[in-house]
Formats: structure tokens, C-alpha cells, sequence
């Protein structure tokens, strides 16, 4: 019999041997930022575990890097062997007593941006947010989804050098906005500033121009998932996006959580997506595409310390292995670093949406927080944490731990 491993953590702690997501952190005492991996209530430094445990030089080189990217670039089967060796130096008794002192309390760790962020595209696919969306930007339309909605997933470019970590302060934007019956638009601060709860995937492995990556081989590509707030100037952005779409009112702030979860520690979350009333071009059409490919993750929405909703992302009505293929269905490359998000999470039910102008239909019924004060939109010095949780093995949550950020006045 082994001794008890002293590095074990309780069995249904959500950021278990059945998670290990990796992030990137320093700490007062060290303030070079390295890899993290967490691990119940610590970070492991990554780096240093490998020198520690002897691991080949590669996965040393790999963990040793300031960011993720260059895990990111080394492809699907190095991701496995990388995983699989920071469990064992995590669980087997004989690695503790080197590994034991290289795990920080998360407390003491400074999250950083956890990879360079190479394009960015943010997508549409809850088919409950863009038809309540689509009723109140599109109020006199006879269907609230445009005519393609079903045909593809819906996205656009987003601004990548834009992109900030959890915890990271979001500046309220200024711009053109054109309020209901002004003739003429007028500038300033945002006053609709609101947000969207979003799942985010990262992508590793490359892929060159004129290569499409079908659906069958998106697990090769998705290293991970991050939760993320997509800010929204709804005022900016109902100005200026007929015909081009989103631009000003997304692109000063999009957060992101630290911690990337593997696509490995979703095994258990995944689930089939939705029915679909319409048929499917063939590069899209998902039925016999094996695992799975929606995930069965609960989302929470806090405001101010109250949750005000609970997305359910297993509601998504297109997969993130539709969302890859259609990203490259024309040839476009990927790239290390590249990010896509999935669109805000709404649910059928008024309490399941995934930004304020939909649970607050437009700004018409604010919502009441427990102080008694109200918010249509985002106020000065409010904070927004998303947090969320998906299945995991044995009934034990996978964490996926929280993105958060304060808004600050408009300079
Ligand atoms: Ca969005």
C-alpha cells in the first residue's frame, strides 16, 4: 500500500486531478510570469514540476515559456502526453515531495493573459439570445432570425490586442451613439453598457491557407476552453453596425477567464446539441459526428455579488466543431493563439439569458439587486463575474473558475 499522497485534494473539488487547466501567473515574490496549472486551491508552477520530475526536454521547453503558446503550437498528441505527465507528477506519492514546493496558493498567484491571442472571431450560435436580440434591434421583422441563421454560424472578427484577463479593469467606452428620436448621433461615454456571457475555445495546432478543417477533426485543433465577457456598448453598436456589423461598441474590452480547461476534462460534458428544423450543407451537418460536440456546462451570471442568470450552455443551438469548420470552410488559416467564442449563452427561459438587454428586454424592466438599487444597463464601479461549472466524471464538477472585471468611469 502507498502512503497517502499529502498533495491530494478533496474528491469533489472541481479543480481536481480530473481538471488541471493551465494558466499563466507570477507572484509578489517572483513577478516573471511561467505556466500554471491548478489544482484544488494551489497553482502548480509547471515549469518548474517538469525540471523537477525530469521530464523529457521538450515538455520541460513547452512549460518553461511565459505564455501557452508555444504548448498551443505543438498539436494534440503533445497536449495528451503533457497531461497525462502533470497528473502523474501530481498523484503518484513519488513525485510530492519535489512537486509539493512548487505549488503556490491561488491567493498569492497574479493571473496573467494565459496565451497571445492570434485572431479573434466571436460567433452567434444561441438561437435564443439572437432571436430575443433580433426582436428588439429588428422589432417590425416577421422572423426575429435573419434568413441565414440555421444555414451557418453567424460570426465576425473581433479585435484581438484587445483582449484582457480577468480582473483586468474595463474602461466605459465613448463613442457615436444616436439615441431613439434624436435626428442626429452625439458623442460620449456609453449609456448602454452591458455584457455577454460566452464560452471561449482556444485553438492550437496550425493549419495552412486553403485547408479547411472539417468538423471530424476540430478536437485536433480545440486545446481548450476559457469563459469570457464579450463588454457591449449597445448604444455604439446599434448605431454603427447596419451593414458591417459589430465593430467600436465590442472592440475596447473582451475578457477572458485565466484558466484554459483542457478539452480532455470535458469528456463527460459533452451532449448532443439541440434538434435542427433545417437541413445542413454537409460541411456543417453534425448527425454521426462522434463524441458529441455540445457541452453540457452551467453558466452564472453575477452583478454587483448577486446572480441575476444562468445560462445553460448545452442550449447552444451550433457546436464548437461547427463553429471551426465554417471559420475555415474558405481556406482560412489557423493559427496558435487563435480564439473563438461562442456567442452569448441564452437559454429559453427568461432567468437563463446571457446579457442585460435581453433580461432587461431593451433597458424597458430593469432589474432589482438586493440593496434595492436597479440596472437596465452596467453602472460605474458595478462588477460582473461569470463563473461556471461543467459535468464532469462521477458527478464531480469540472471547474472552469470565473472571469471578472469593474467597470470604471469614461475618461
Ligand atoms: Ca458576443
Amino acid at each position: 500500500m502507498n502512503a497517502p499522497n499529502p498533495l491530494s485534494v478533496p474528491l469533489d473539488d472541481p479543480f481536481g486531478p480530473h481538471n488541471l487547466p493551465y494558466g499563466v501567473y507570477s507572484t509578489a515574490a517572483d513577478p516573471a510570469p511561467r505556466i500554471g496549472v491548478r489544482y484544488g486551491g494551489h497553482v502548480l508552477d509547471a515549469g518548474a514540476a517538469a525540471r523537477a520530475a525530469g521530464a523529457p526536454g521538450q515538455i520541460v521547453s513547452l512549460l518553461s515559456a511565459p505564455v501557452l503558446n508555444p504548448l498551443l503550437a505543438a498539436g494534440r498528441p503533445v497536449w495528451t502526453r503533457v497531461r497525462a505527465a502533470v497528473a502523474e507528477w501530481l498523484t503518484a506519492p513519488e513525485h510530492a515531495a519535489a512537486v509539493a514546493p512548487l505549488l503556490v496558493p491561488l491567493a498569492q498567484a497574479l493571473p496573467h493573459l494565459p496565451f497571445e491571442v492570434a485572431d479573434y472571431v466571436d460567433f452567434y450560435a444561441s438561437e435564443h439570445h439572437a432571436a430575443n436580440v433580433g426582436r428588439i434591434f429588428r422589432p417590425d421583422a416577421a422572423d426575429p432570425l435573419t434568413a441565414n441563421w440555421k444555414h451557418l454560424p453567424i460570426g465576425y472578427h473581433g479585435r484581438a490586442g484587445t483582449v484582457v484577463v480577468s480582473g483586468s479593469p474595463v474602461l466605459r467606452p465613448c463613442g457615436q451613439r444616436r439615441a431613439a428620436g434624436e435626428a442626429a448621433p452625439s458623442y460620449g461615454p456609453s449609456l448602454r453598457l452591458d455584457v455577454e456571457v460566452e464560452l471561449g475555445f482556444v485553438v492550437g495546432g496550425a493549419s495552412p491557407r486553403g485547408r479547411r478543417v472539417a468538423m471530424a477533426e476540430a478536437d485536433e485543433h480545440v486545446f481548450g476552453v476559457c469563459l469570457l465577457n464579450d463588454w457591449s456598448a449597445r448604444d455604439i453598436q446599434a448605431w454603427e453596425y447596419v451593414p458591417l456589423g459589430p465593430f467600436l461598441g465590442k472592440s475596447f474590452a473582451t475578457s477572458v477567464s485565466p484558466w484554459v480547461v483542457p478539452l480532455e476534462a470535458l469528456a463527460h460534458a459533452r451532449t448532443a446539441p439541440p434538434p435542427r428544423d433545417t437541413p445542413l450543407l454537409p460541411y456543417l451537418d453534425d448527425a454521426g459526428v462522434l463524441p458529441p460536440c455540445g457541452l453540457d456546462i452551467a453558466m452564472e451570471l453575477r452583478l454587483n455579488g448577486h446572480t441575476v442568470s444562468r445560462p445553460p450552455f448545452a442550449s447552444m443551438y451550433w457546436t464548437y466543431a461547427q463553429m471551426l469548420a465554417h471559420l475555415t470552410v474558405n481556406g482560412a488559416s489557423l493559427r496558435p493563439g487563435d480564439l473563438f467564442a461562442s456567442g452569448t449563452v441564452s437559454g429559453p427561459r427568461p432567468e437563463q439569458v446571457g446579457a442585460l438587454i435581453e433580461l432587461t428586454h431593451g433597458g424597458a424592466r430593469p432589474v432589482e439587486l438586493p440593496d434595492g438599487s436597479r440596472r437596465a444597463f452596467l453602472e460605474d464601479g458595478d462588477e460582473v463575474v461569470i463563473t461556471a461549472a461543467a459535468v464532469g466524471p462521477g458527478g464531480v464538477p469540472v471547474g472552469l473558475g470565473e472571469v471578472a472585471g469593474r467597470i470604471e468611469p469614461a475618461r
